[in-house]
């Protein structure tokens, strides 16, 4: 029997016609012509003003702190319950990032668990649309407007995603999305800034590239221009290789996410009705790109147990996401117990648009059968 991988990115024959085109083009590197037409694309697609492409998407929280100001000794609120790249953002910059617990049906920030955390050194929230769900942005956009903050969306595996008919990329007015070879399109290592101010996409595009403009437009031109180099920036360009493969990922997105859909509704109709699991629940207001599919194990259940027996069939798994302050790294003292119970309960479970009808049945029998059997009492 073969293995059935937990993720499996979805790249072939396009991209890599895709690519052999840049490479005939002359130009790999970044900002080049393919660079500025998948910036014209995210914008055509999220509706934004500003589309930066970038290497990654924690370049991208970086370039958005900076670009909104944000200085040493300031507090940035964080969603907790998040792969923790929002967290490192605020620390690049010396800030403090203060972790906001979640909702413990969603795993998305709780508004009210943010507004508690506002004191006078708070400039900012970064919400995080959990594995492809959108948060709440109706409250937090209107709490952050409320005390004078910004927020920023980290729409890292929400591309795809909609929050009450609108894009996830495009729920606040500076989003950050990812394209790691983990998210729903991909180039491998890839993100963008996303943004309704064209400033801020002015600010990030100069910082993410030494803080000049576009080598490639700069010998376009007739004659001799010698940039000037006024700010400190950073390289934190996206290659023309990547951009290339991105635009055809974006073009076949519709299609890869319909497939994860019904993955993950397969799932729900094979183990709605499992009294030791939580299947994940979206809200009708929103919809889920299903970067991860996390089901939550009752507090009976061995979950170490259930991984070991899972991956010893050749099913992949994994923990959830992470509790942001627990890590060490941050050195927090706060408590979000619903943000640690998650991270302690909850499993993800082979999600992606390559799973067959037979591999989804396949998981949900080798789940049912391990968290039965590794349950305290006998079920
Ligand atoms: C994956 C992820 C990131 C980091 O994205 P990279 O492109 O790998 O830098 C940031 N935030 C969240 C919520 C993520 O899931």
């Amino acid at each position: 029997m073969n293995g059935i991988p937990l993720v499996h990115a979805s790249l072939g024959e396009q991209e890599l016609a895709a690519v052999a085109e840049v490479f005939a083009s002359g130009w790999p590197a970044g900002q080049g012509p393919r660079g500025k037409a998948l910036e014209a694309q995210l914008a055509e697609r999220f509706g934004v003003d500003g589309a930066v492409a970038l290497s990654n998407c924690g370049v991208a929280l970086h370039l958005a702190l900076l670009a909104l100001g944000v200085e040493p000794g300031d507090e940035v609120i964080v969603a907790d319950y998040s792969f923790p790249a929002p967290a490192h953002a605020v620390r690049y910059l010396g800030a403090t990032p203060v972790f906001a617990d979640v909702r413990a049906d969603t795993g998305t920030v709780d508004p009210q668990a943010v507004a508690d955390l506002v004191t006078p050194r708070t400039v900012g929230v970064i919400a995080v649309d959990t594995v492809g769900l959108p948060a709440d942005y109706a409250e937090l956009n209107a709490l952050a407007e409320r005390h004078g903050l910004f927020v920023i969306e980290d729409a890292a595996c929400a591309v795809g995603a909609t929050y009450r008919g609108r894009p996830a990329g495009a729920l606040a007015p500076v989003a950050c999305v990812s394209f790691h070879g983990r998210k729903g399109a991909t180039s491998g290592e890839g993100g963008a800034l996303l943004t309704s101010d064209p400033a801020v996409a002015e600010h990030a595009r100069l910082r993410s590239a030494f803080g000049i403009t576009s080598i490639f437009d700069q010998a376009q031109v007739v004659g001799l221009p010698i940039p000037t180099f006024t700010e400190i920036g950073y390289n934190y360009k996206l290659s023309d290789i990547a951009a290339a493969i991105l635009q055809v990922q974006l073009n076949r997105l519709d299609e890869l996410l319909e497939r994860r859909d019904a993955v993950a509704a397969r799932y729900a109709e094979l183990l709605g009705d499992e009294e030791l699991l939580t299947l994940p629940r979206v809200p009708a207001d929103r919809t889920h790109t299903w970067q991860s599919y996390l089901v939550t194990l009752d507090r009976s259940v061995d979950r170490t147990a259930v991984a070991a027996e899972l991956r010893g069939r050749g099913i992949g798994c994994g923990h959830g996401t992470w509790a942001s302050h627990l890590q060490p790294a941050f050195e927090s003292k706060q408590a979000c117990p619903v943000s640690a119970d998650l991270f302690e309960r909850q499993l993800a479970i082979p999600m992606h648009a390559e799973l067959d009808t037979d591999q989804v049945e396949r998981v949900a029998d080798a789940l049912r059968g391990a968290v039965r059997a590794h349950a305290a009492r006998p079920v």
